[in-house]
C-alpha cells in the first residue's frame, strides 16, 4: 500500500460533496511505465471507498483505496487520502524529515516536489528540483559571507558548518560532474534516472 500525493492527481470529480480523484499520474506497479490511471468510483462513502484500475500499457489491475476523509476548510467538501496497492517502485520521503528543526517548511515543500516528480519519472524536472533543494539547503546552512560562488563551492563549504561530510561531498561532486544538468537544456547531457538518483 502506497499513499498517492495530491500533486499526482491530474483530475478531480465531486460527488455528493466528496472530492474524488478521477485521473492519477503514476508509475504502474506491474510494468513500471509512467501512465495515467482513470479512476471510476461507484457509490459514495466518507469512511472507505475502493476501486480498481487497469494499466493501459500492461493491462494489469491495481487497487485504489480512499480513507481518512476530512472536510476541507475552504469549501467543506470532504477529501480522503488515496492509496494504491501494490506499491509502485517509487521513492517515499524520508521518515521523520518533518521533525528536523533546520528543515524549514519551504525546504520540505521543495523536497516533496522533488520526490513527486522523481516518482513520475520526469528526470529533467527532478534534476531542476533537486538542484533547487540543494540551493535552499546551502542558503539556510552556509553563513551569508560564504554564500558567494557556485553551488558546488557552497556545498563544499557546508561540512564546515554541519557534520555531514560524506553525503554532501558525494553530492557536490555529482553536481560538479553533472554541471548544470537540467537547468540548461543539452541534448547530449539530458539527465536520466541514474543522474537524478
Ligand atoms: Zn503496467
Amino acid at each position: 500500500m502506497h499513499e498517492v500525493s495530491d500533486a499526482l492527481v491530474a483530475n478531480w470529480s465531486i460527488n455528493n460533496r466528496v472530492r474524488l480523484p478521477s485521473a492519477v499520474d503514476l508509475v504502474c506497479p506491474h510494468c513500471g511505465r509512467k501512465i495515467t490511471f482513470s479512476l471510476h468510483w461507484s457509490g459514495i462513502s466518507d469512511t472507505l471507498m475502493s476501486t480498481t484500475s487497469r494499466c493501459p500499457a500492461c493491462s494489469k489491475s491495481s487497487v485504489f483505496v480512499l480513507v481518512d476523509f476530512q472536510a476541507l476548510e475552504a469549501s467543506g467538501d470532504k477529501k480522503g487520502r488515496l492509496f494504491i496497492y501494490p506499491a509502485p517502485n517509487v521513492r517515499s520521503p524520508i521518515e521523520g524529515i518533518t521533525e528536523v528543526v533546520d528543515f524549514s517548511t519551504e525546504l520540505q515543500r521543495a523536497y516533496s516536489s522533488a520526490v513527486n516528480v522523481y516518482n513520475v519519472q520526469e528526470w529533467n524536472a527532478a534534476a531542476v528540483l533537486c538542484r533547487r533543494l540543494l540551493e535552499g539547503i546551502a542558503l539556510s546552512l552556509v553563513p551569508e559571507e560564504k554564500r558567494r560562488g557556485s553551488l558546488y563551492q557552497q556545498l563544499q563549504a557546508l561540512p564546515e558548518y554541519r557534520d555531514l561530510k560524506a553525503p554532501i561531498m558525494t553530492l557536490a561532486d555529482a553536481i560538479r560532474k553533472g554541471g548544470n544538468l537540467g537547468a540548461h537544456f543539452d541534448l547530449e547531457k539530458e539527465p536520466n534516472e541514474e543522474t537524478v538518483a
